[in-house]
């Protein structure tokens, strides 16, 4: 490995250290291996049961008289819903940090054309939060990356639009360019973040304080990682005409 030292081109003195020290190296490396393992096992393991706790929540719900325990109902399954979203997202980060996850194939991506189709995904919780989303394509970018992966990286900024923008707010998502580079926009008009903090919300696990009940804290950080590995950069800002945060993605486009 291009880490590793070479045994070969060092002088006797230095040798027991350079042994040592990819040892070492070996160590942290497992280490970290068998601490991305047990994610994985344990958040595969969650799986299952917590689909049958949504299942036997709805079997109870149709077995009591309406209007009796809806909201402790609601409540229920809102809070299995949530496990479930932080399950997904513990596996896609544990998947992330996979050496060997690379195996998604490259390919040419219409930027256009995943956008509308991660906005139309995301419409029933746009419909749910009574939240207007508007797409809006000006110019035609194409990316060279795996699909799967661009989608993570818009889906998140674009679910956070949503969910944190007010009930009956607004989100807009902008392809366009900017000083000569392609950009995607996406725009709320929620509370933005304390700019104090705007730099630790990539951070797995960081929330504001105070933020929405409902995330877990790691949508930021697979998205950043997403767009690092691609060339994209993801750069935040609190909106200057008003009350809202502005997610900008910067596209590494390939020449159409
Ligand atoms: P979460 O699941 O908590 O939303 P994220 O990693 O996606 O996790 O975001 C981290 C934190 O950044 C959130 O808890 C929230 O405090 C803040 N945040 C992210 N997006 C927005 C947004 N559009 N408006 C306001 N705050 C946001």
């Amino acid at each position: 490995s291009p880490t590793e030292l070479s045994l070969a081109r060092v002088p006797d003195e230095i040798a027991p250290l350079v042994g040592a020290f990819n040892n070492l190296l070996t160590r942290v490396r497992n280490a970290f291996a068998t601490q991305r393992r047990f994610v994985q096992d344990a958040a595969h393991e969650l799986r299952t049961p917590m689909a049958a706790i949504g299942l036997q929540i709805e079997n109870l719900r149709a077995h009591v008289p309406a209007g009796e325990a809806t909201e402790r109902f609601n409540q229920l399954e809102a809070g299995v819903t949530r496990a479930q979203h932080l399950i997904e997202q513990l596996l896609h980060l544990s998947r992330q940090d996979a050496p060997q996850s690379v195996g998604n194939a490259r390919e040419r991506v219409d930027i256009e054309v995943l956008l509308r189709e991660s906005v139309s995904q995301l419409m029933v919780l746009a419909d749910a939060r009574r939240v207007d989303i508007g797409f809006e394509g000006s110019i035609a970018a194409v990316v060279f990356a795996p699909a799967a992966e661009l989608r993570s990286v818009f889906d998140n900024l674009i679910d956070n639009a949503l969910r944190y923008a007010p009930e009956g707010g607004v989100v807009d998502v902008k392809l366009h360019e900017v000083d000569g580079h392609a950009v995607v926009d996406v725009l709320d008009n929620g509370p933005g973040i304390p700019q104090a903090v705007i730099g630790r919300v990539f951070d797995r696990f960081f929330r504001v304080p105070g933020a929405v009940a409902g995330g877990s804290g790691l949508g930021l950080a697979i998205a950043r990682t997403a767009a690092e590995r691609h060339g994209l950069r993801i750069e935040l800002r609190n909106r200057t005409g008003g009350p809202g945060l502005m997610a900008r993605v910067h596209l590494p486009v390939l020449p159409v």
